[in-house]
């Protein structure tokens, strides 16, 4: 019987020092591993060049490079770019690149699905599957550098002055990242590794809907930043708009968010606020939400809302969202209006699918996406 491969897509360093010490090997082995796999993108250990030719061999006797199938590929207007990516059992998850003047932002998704059931949101509509692995996170990130690194056709016309490789990376795709937590930090340590992605704490975004034990185990093992969808700025509400709340109020979450604010110098909390027309937008709304920010470090992203088949919220009208962050910015919080990327591709926020096999029976619908597989 074939011995499964240890795919080193799932190892963050210490994991693949470990690794090596199990074979007789140096420490040191794990860096020049992970450099050729995620620097250089090696999938073929014989191209591993500084590693003695018997390592090479068992390496590849023993381990793999496994990745995910690409199955499609989209390029928004606006550059934005969407793979859907077929893992080994027949999920389907979707990865998104936003490109910017000053920064390039890679939005992974953490799991086939998702069980939160947030109203608004279209991940929740298709159910919940599973948890990805670390090396289904990971892979999300090696596929896009490898990609973006490689013009393709069209590109030229696109890309203007935007931002052509990954400076930041947010948890944000499919699913809650919390509840796959040792994946998910697995996974960013291999993003903040110097000999794989080397990207810096401030620029891994972990999002979370409130799970407020995973803010503190987080706050004590991976120190990146922290951005929160808190979408109401009273129970009654956020109960409806987010179940989550009635196992963790907002008081509880924001507790847990000042811990974790307190656990870095000048660090703030992004808070994420959907705009639903006449459900959460109003001024009275702006004002409870301000009363809350002055008790975190805190600064507020409002997200237009995206629509998808069968939503049951509209989006507030632009001026009703610069009033809302008006009442923001006068109580002295730094709001932005994140811009709407991406949704002539479904790339948007709240429109990621993918295409999932739903363990709770909550999608008696099929989305679709695949259609046009591979083109
Ligand atoms: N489960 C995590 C990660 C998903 S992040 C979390 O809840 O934070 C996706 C972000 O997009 C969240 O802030 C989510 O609330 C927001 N979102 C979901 N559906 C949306 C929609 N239809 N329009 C705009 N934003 C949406």
């Amino acid at each position: 019987m074939a011995i499964r491969k240890t795919n080193l897509l799932d190892l963050d360093r210490a994991s693949l020092e470990a690794f090596f010490a199990d074979r007789g090997e140096k420490a040191f082995r794990a860096s020049q591993v992970l450099k050729w796999i995620h620097q250089h993108g090696a999938r073929d250990f014989a191209a591993m060049t500084n590693l003695s030719k018997s390592l090479r061999q068992q390496l590849a006797a023993s381990a793999e490079i496994r990745l995910p199938e690409v199955i499609r590929r989209q390029v928004a207007r606006d550059g934005t770019r969407k793979w859907v990516l077929r893992l080994s059992d027949g999920n389907a998850v979707e990865t998104v690149f936003i490109p910017e003047t000053d920064r390039g932002t890679l939005c992974v998704s953490s799991q086939a699905g998702c069980a939160l059931n947030c109203a608004f949101c279209a991940t929740a509509r298709q159910g919940y599957s599973r948890n990805l692995t670390a090396g289904e996170i990971v892979a999300q990130l090696w596929i896009a550098s490898r990609e973006l690194a490689a013009p393709s056709p069209g590109d030229g016309a696109r890309a203007g002055t935007a931002m052509r490789h990954i400076t930041n990376v947010v948890l944000m795709g499919m699913g809650e990242p919390l509840l796959n937590f040792d994946a998910v930090v697995t996974a960013m340590r291999v993003m903040l590794e110097d000999h794989a992605y080397g990207l810096s704490r401030r620029r891994v975004t972990l999002s979370t809907a409130g799970l407020v034990p995973g803010i503190d185990r987080l706050r004590e093992c991976c120190d990146v930043s922290l951005a929160v969808s808190l979408h109401a700025p009273d129970d009654a509400l956020r109960d409806v708009l987010v179940p989550l709340n009635r196992k963790y109020p907002i008081d509880e979450l924001m507790a847990a968010c000042r811990r974790y604010a307190a656990a870095a110098p000048r660090r703030r909390i992004t808070f994420e606020y959907v705009m639903l027309d006449g459900v959460n937008d109003s001024l009275a709304h702006a004002r409870r939400l301000l009363a809350w920010m002055r008790r975190v470090p805190s600064k507020v992203n409002l997200i237009p809302f995206n629509p998808f088949p069968g939503a049951p919220y509209r989006c507030s009208p632009p001026e009703v969202i610069e009033a809302f962050r008006e009442v923001l910015i006068r109580g002295g919080i730094t709001t932005v209006t994140r811009r709407t990327r991406g949704e002539d591709i479904d790339a948007a926020c709240g429109q990621l699918v993918g295409q999932v096999q739903d363990r709770t029976r909550r999608s008696q619908r099929f989305h679709v996406v695949l259609a046009g597989a591979g083109s």
